[in-house]
């Protein structure tokens, strides 16, 4: 028993105080079929919740030791609630699993066979978009798209989760990232190592609401385009050099047809006319920039 290897599960939580119990007793009950050579180490991260979840966790921790708490002093978003669960994981690996039982904990023991297997990543990915409205389905769908055609070296799997398992070789390359605004499967996936994909139909969310509504989910895509492509700012670059080339030969055309031959259409552009073409010109210089 003494050289039994932990796993932790990382449980990231806002406002899940129906869930939390719920999860915890279906989290224990897929253990006691598991082998014995694991222990379990959960570790909830209460992001900032407002309702009774900081109360649930405690009574959990009251009764079983394995169980830890950490709290965030306000609502700083599940991308950081996992990034710091993961930075206090003691296990030989950890799962990253949502409290509102849309990853199904009976599938615990599947993804630890393909760690044992030798994975270093286990990712969950839903079978479509079951439990989904359509405007996350249609957004969800766009932003795979966009991602993988415009990113630089990731490839997201669609439809994939962050219902993962990372080994602690890969868990140590993670938590030396330092970005604030992550999108937790791009960098994993960034990161390569092997890889394995377990597929499950994703339920409803068992109680309470999502938290990630639309604003949220726009947000976060944004950032995700911004931190892994360049593409954003090379659009801004080509717009530059367009914008440089097409003024700097208008303002040429004007200068040379007004001031050299007197010619009528490039005389009848005024000193404000000039003045723009040359702030235009700038601007563009500055975008190239
Ligand atoms: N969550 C969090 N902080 C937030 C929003 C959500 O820790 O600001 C947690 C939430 O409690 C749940 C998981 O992240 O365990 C997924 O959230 P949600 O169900 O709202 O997202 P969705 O299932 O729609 O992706
Ligand atoms: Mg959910």
């Amino acid at each position: 028993m003494e050289n039994r290897k932990t796993i932790s599960l990382i449980v990231p939580v806002y406002n899940e105080e129906e869930n939390i119990p719920l999860l915890y007793q279906e989290i224990v009950k897929t253990w006691n079929t598991i082998d014995n050579k694991y222990d379990y180490e959960i570790i909830f991260v209460d992001d900032g919740s407002s309702d009774q979840s900081k109360q649930r966790i405690k009574e959990i921790i009251d009764s079983d030791k394995k169980v830890r708490y950490i709290g965030f002093s306000r609502n700083f978003g599940k991308e950081m609630a996992t990034t710091a669960g993961s930075h206090h994981a003691k296990g030989e690996a950890l799962i990253m699993i949502d409290a509102d039982l849309q990853h199904p904990p009976h599938l615990l023991p599947e993804f630890i066979k393909k760690w044992e297997e030798g994975n270093q990543i286990v990712i969950g990915v839903r079978n479509k978009h079951g439990g989904y409205s359509i405007f996350k389905k249609i957004g969800s769908t766009l932003f795979y798209k966009i991602m993988n055609r415009i990113g630089d070296n990731i490839r997201l799997t669609p439809f994939s989760t962050d219902y993962r398992l990372l080994d602690k070789c890969v868990i140590g390359y993670f938590n030396s990232f330092t970005e604030r605004n992550r999108m937790t499967r791009g960098l994993i996936n960034w990161l390569g190592f092997e890889k394995d994909f377990i597929y499950f139909d994703s339920p409803k969310r068992n109680a309470g609401t999502a938290a990630y509504g639309h604003l949220k989910l726009t947000k976060l895509a944004l950032s995700s385009f911004v931190s892994y492509s360049l593409w954003p700012l090379k659009v801004a670059g080509y717009l530059g050099v367009f914008i440089t080339i097409f003024s700097g030969i208008l303002g040429f055309y004007v200068l040379i047809g007004k001031y050299v031959f007197h010619e009528s259409f490039a005389s009848s552009f005024s000193g404000p006319a000039q003045l723009a073409i040359f702030t235009v010109f700038l601007v563009g210089i500055i975008l190239t920039c």
